[in-house]
């Protein structure tokens, strides 16, 4: 059995993860969506807010992945976790650069950790975090980009709801 983790900031989950999450759960039998605790970016959400709407989205989306919380060096992570494989989404051409250095960086520091890129559908393409906090930030509406709950959380956290 093939363990994968699809590790990320998840600041929060988009249907672009879910897209990515759902692809690699058709391809291996135990995914395992890793939040990361400290990313060194200023996140909106913390790790726990994270990781609970990253739970809520794989129940009621009836996924059949896992979700934990990740600290330290991803490559430490996925040894402990007996797994061999990171999965990764790869939007555009600007993702390239990045991924690309840090899937060979990863490879250095563990020769037996495969980095794998999955692309999502077209749509989800264009699709990312921080655009949607910046939308959802102005009260625009980020229906069509996020689970119910999640949008509704990102309402809570920018005061426009209780
Ligand atoms: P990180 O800070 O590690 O990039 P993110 O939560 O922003 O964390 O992203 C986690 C992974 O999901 C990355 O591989 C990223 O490229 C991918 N990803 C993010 N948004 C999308 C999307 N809309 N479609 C496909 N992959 C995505």
């Amino acid at each position: 059995m093939k363990r994968v983790i699809y590790p990320g900031t998840f600041d929060p989950i988009t249907n672009g993860h879910i897209d990515i999450i759902q692809r690699a759960c058709r391809i291996f039998d135990d995914v395992t969506v890793a939040v990361a605790e400290s990313t060194g970016k200023n996140t909106l959400f913390t790790s726990q807010e994270r990781l609970v709407m990253v739970k809520k989205t794989l129940k009621q989306l009836h996924i059949n992945a896992k979700a934990t919380i990740f600290d330290g060096l991803l490559v430490d992570f996925v040894r402990k976790y007996n797994a061999t494989v990171i999965v990764r989404g790869l939007r555009a051409v600007s993702d390239f650069e990045v991924e690309f250095q840090m899937a060979l960086m990863n490879r250095k520091l563990d020769e037996e950790v495969e980095t794998l890129f999955l692309m999502p559908k077209d749509t989800y393409s264009y699709l990312s975090s921080s655009i949607i906090k910046q939308i959802a930030r102005l009260n625009g509406s980020v229906k069509a980009f996020v689970p119910k709950h999640v949008e509704r959380e990102l309402r809570v956290k920018y005061g426009f709801r209780k």
